[in-house]
């Protein structure tokens, strides 16, 4: 079907509806879009399929609105350039819908080399066309957060809010935001999904099955119990169950120096309840201190950023994001091949060359106690660790993000005993500051390279030797 064209002072606009549908390929064409339909999700979905779109000529076009929407539909007028109601509104429409095209012109067609890149480029495209200098969280209760950023979460699935931040904790570190502090937030260690259900549960057998009692201080004759012990159908009021006498004012005779929590399932008793999070979207239930905190921000765009968006992005390699990623990790296969080498080396030049491995034991119960989001960042300073103490001949193979596998050059025994014990130590350090509590239980292996006909297996040898 042809869809209606509307032409507004020499601007050609194609004018969507329920009838016309959507066709995002033949916006192109046009100098706008207008949406006219009151069916509110079928205005979204059509600004969602445009601003998702891959090329710049569609997802950057200035869409208005014929009719009033509810603000419970968000990206709509978050993704939107206006309205166009009125005959009124022409003037309005045409300018904006030139001045978004004059700006368009004067974007970079380069990416910045990141997993993250395409997306934070499509954000500040938009919003620098808009003259837009805010990035802003709103709340969102289809976000698996809580939270969206309008311009940010077209280029992810739903249910991916929270790669988001990490695409932004990107940009910040490269500079291109700056962030303004809205609001720490806490989510699953698992999923990191932001709806969360919180209960009070007993220590012993995790039921939330319980309640709670005032304990009663009796100052007289110095008796501690609980509020029940001091009622009994022969008093009125409070009487206390030793002395028998009449209790009545709180901090003259008596006082109520905590709460005695009794569980129905248990039948234990105790003073302190733990607090557990149930996350709604993978039913992962923890204690609320194992939560992953995030920190919502309100973003602005810096002189650097604005000046990437119309000059290209150079950007410095952060060797410290928390993505794997980021790091130029190598595969078994290459790290394989480059064993070969120093296989045949060390037979050649008769060197010793050491195959090292460290491996994380407990992986699977770490990364269940601290979540996942959290043992990654663990892992990757681990690898950090480990990468900063090799030389240029040296290369680091992390297997499944818990067993690291390098060679050594120098004297094998002496340096492996040196790198474990300061591995050990950097290890222990990171798990005070950052993860207490949680215990990791390592396990290091060598063996010499010119024991081994090929890397292969050297690398089979050592991976039994772990075993
Ligand atoms: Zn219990
Ligand atoms: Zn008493
Ligand atoms: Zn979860």
């Amino acid at each position: 079907m042809q869809s209606p064209v509307i032409v507004i002072d020499n601007l050609q606009f194609v004018r969507l509806s329920l009838e016309t549908g959507l066709d995002t390929t033949q916006i192109m064409a046009y100098d706008g879009v207008l949406i006219d339909s009151n069916d509110a999700p079928f205005v979204q979905n059509s600004i969602l399929s445009i601003r998702r779109h891959h090329q710049p000529e569609v997802y950057l076009k200035p869409i208005f609105l014929c009719q009033n929407h509810p603000s419970a539909f968000i990206h709509i007028h978050a993704l939107s350039d206006g309205q166009y109601i009125h005959d009124k509104d022409n003037t309005l429409v045409a300018s904006k819908t030139r001045k978004i095209f004059q700006k368009t012109l004067e974007l970079s067609e380069s990416k910045p080399n990141s997993a993250y890149g395409a997306a934070i480029k499509k954000a500040l495209d938009y919003m620098y066309c808009r003259e837009n200098r805010i990035l802003q969280p709103i709340l969102d209760p289809f976000s698996i957060i809580g939270y969206s950023f309008p311009e940010m979460s077209v280029s992810f699935e739903t249910h991916e809010e929270a790669q988001i931040l990490d695409a932004l904790d990107w940009a910040e570190k490269n500079e291109l935001i700056w962030p303004d502090f809205q609001e720490k937030i806490y989510v699953c260690n698992q999923c990191s999904g932001g709806f969360l259900s919180y209960r009070e549960v007993c220590p012993h057998c995790q039921s939330s099955h319980t309640y709670g009692e005032d304990l009663v201080h009796h100052f007289p004759c110095a008796y501690i119990g609980p509020i029940s012990d001091f009622t009994n159908e022969k008093h009125e009021g409070l009487h206390c169950p030793k002395c028998n006498k009449g209790v009545h004012h709180i901090g003259v005779d008596y006082d109520k120096p905590s709460v005695l929590y009794h569980c129905n399932n248990c039948d234990t008793k105790f003073q302190d309840l733990y607090v557990k999070a149930k996350c709604l979207n993978c039913k992962n239930d923890v204690e609320v201190q194992y939560l992953q905190s995030r920190t919502i921000n309100t973003y602005k765009l810096t002189s650097k950023g604005r000046h990437a968006i119309t000059k290209g992005f150079e950007l410095q390699n952060h060797t410290t994001d928390a993505h794997f990623i980021e790091r130029d990790l190598i595969s078994e296969d290459t790290f394989i091949s480059l064993l070969n080498q120093d296989c045949k080396r060390s037979q050649i030049e008769e060197r010793s060359i050491g195959l090292m491995a460290i491996s994380i034991n407990n992986h699977q119960a770490i990364a269940k106690e601290m979540g996942n989001y959290r043992f990654k960042k663990l892992v990757l300073e681990l690898y950090d660790i480990i990468a900063n103490e090799l030389n240029p001949l040296e290369y680091l193979y992390l297997e499944q993000g818990h067993t690291f596998y390098f060679n050594q050059y120098l004297g094998i025994e002496d340096s492996f005993i040196s790198i474990q014990s300061s591995f050990q130590e950097r290890l222990n350090q990171l798990i005070i500051h950052n993860h207490s509590g949680i215990s990791v239980s390592m396990n290091y292996q060598n063996i010499s390279l010119n024991e081994c006909k090929d890397g292969r297996e050297a690398l089979n040898k050592l991976k039994t030797q772990l075993n």
